[in-house]
């Protein structure tokens, strides 16, 4: 008798993790089999960017073994494969060590990857980004080698890069950020927060390097030197690049499916083969009028978990995205940002009541398309969703 087969996740994060979870819930009994480059480790992806001043290892950050999730979610786990092809005619996955596995429904978490600048320079190769655990050790790896404080240049003061300036100089070291625009946080703050961001880091050993951008990193003695295009340069022991990141579509697409910025899908999941879905980093959601938008963050991952997660146990089920704010982890300044869409035409107004800063993105038609909040609490993130979201309602509802 043949086996029935299996769904079959691609990755091994909070996305792969996720869906594991949710079909679980709903599935005691389909054969469950989740293939990883990595080791298949479970953690808290956002905790890198702020461990460093709670003092934690990798091996702290790592919340279950393989083995442990193995066991939890009643799966097979490979780690440290390498999938490399996928044959949605014949439902099966190929890997790089020349193993084929066949799916009856196939999900893609596969996360991206840093952009890596094209930066000159014999150092240039020695440049860190941290997007994975495995990064994070060899961060703490290289902190630790130094045996005092370090000098650590990141490149790129968006989220990611303000995080790690402050968890860096929490952790007790030096940090210079280099960003193109002329302020911190740029693409999703609004200036008033981006200007108390920069005032509460005033008496911390963060230099900002703003308006210009790394063009070299070379090496001296042990050290490392940036060289900006402002004709600049500065030491550092270490440097960072935190400059974005890309989705994984390089898999899908030898596999002809739908990609565009992401690895495109529907409202349930689905990708443009049949019995594939995405989710996660990789994924291009759609956001409605047909539009899609790469969304790297932890709240749309969990909503689109738990619906694939029912479509893939026989509950059709489609993935209902909601506006949410995400809390920078900047800890010398609590910041919850609500940016408005990509491309969005308004201007940011702001109040500031000399304790905390409320701005709200307000297009044309005088409708908030986002908003930004300094000292947030939850219930004040909630009261600027619900005007969010019922301005969207009314938008809606004028369209
Ligand atoms: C430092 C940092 C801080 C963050 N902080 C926040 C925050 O505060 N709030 C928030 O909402 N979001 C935050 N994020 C973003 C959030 O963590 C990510 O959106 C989320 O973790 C992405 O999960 P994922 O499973 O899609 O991708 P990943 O975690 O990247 O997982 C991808 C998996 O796919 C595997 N893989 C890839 N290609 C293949 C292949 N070909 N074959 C086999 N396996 C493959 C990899 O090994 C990996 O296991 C942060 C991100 C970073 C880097």
């Amino acid at each position: 008798m043949t086996q029935p087969l299996p769904v079959i996740i691609v990755g091994a994060g909070m996305a792969a993790y996720g869906v594991a979870r949710e079909f679980r819930k709903l599935d005691k009994t389909t054969a469950l089999l989740i293939v990883s480059s990595d080791q298949a480790g479970a953690y808290a992806k956002p905790m890198l960017s702020n461990a460093l001043a709670m003092g934690k290892d990798a091996a702290q950050l790592l919340s279950h073994s393989a083995a442990q999730m193995a066991a939890t979610l009643d799966a097979t786990i490979v780690g440290g494969v390498d999938i490399t092809t996928i044959d949605p005619a014949a439902r099966t996955i190929g890997s790089a060590d020349g193993r084929s596995f066949a799916y009856r429904d196939l999900v893609l978490a596969l996360g991206a990857s840093p952009i890596r600048l094209p930066l000159g320079g014999d150092g240039a190769a020695a440049v860190l980004s941290v997007n994975h655990l495995d990064d994070y050790a060899l961060l703490r790896t290289a902190l630790a080698g130094l045996g005092r404080p370090a000098r650590v240049t990141i490149l790129g003061a968006g989220l990611i890069g303000c995080e790690f300036a402050d968890d860096l100089v929490a952790g007790g070291h030096q940090v210079t950020l280099v960003d193109p625009h002329p302020r911190p946080l740029a693409a999703l703050a609004a200036p008033a927060l981006s200007a108390a961001l920069v005032a509460a880091w005033a008496p911390l050993p963060i230099t900002l390097k703003l308006g210009t951008t790394a063009s070299v990193v070379r090496r001296q003695g042990a050290a490392l030197v940036v060289e900006l295009a402002d004709g600049s340069a500065v030491d550092a022991d270490i440097v960072l690049s935190a400059v974005g990141l890309r989705p994984a579509i390089a898999l899908a697409q030898s596999a002809g499916l739908a990609t565009a910025r992401g690895i495109v899908i529907d409202p349930f999941g689905r990708t443009s083969a049949a019995h594939v879905y995405a989710l996660g980093d990789c994924a291009e959601y759609r956001t409605g009028a047909g539009g899609g938008a790469v969304m790297p963050y932890v709240a749309p991952l969990l909503l689109a978990a738990r619906a694939i997660g029912a479509t893939l146990a026989g509950t059709p089920t489609p993935i209902v995205l909601r506006n949410d704010a995400v809390v920078v982890k900047t800890a010398s300044l609590k910041l919850a940002l609500a940016p408005p869409p990509a491309g969005s035409t308004g201007a940011w107004i702001h109040v500031d009541d000399g304790e905390r800063i409320v701005a709200r993105f307000v297009d044309g038609a005088g409708i908030v398309r986002g908003f930004g909040l300094s000292l947030h609490t939850p219930a004040l993130r909630n009261a600027l969703m619900a005007e969010l979201d019922q301005a969207h309602q009314g938008a809606g509802a004028q369209g």
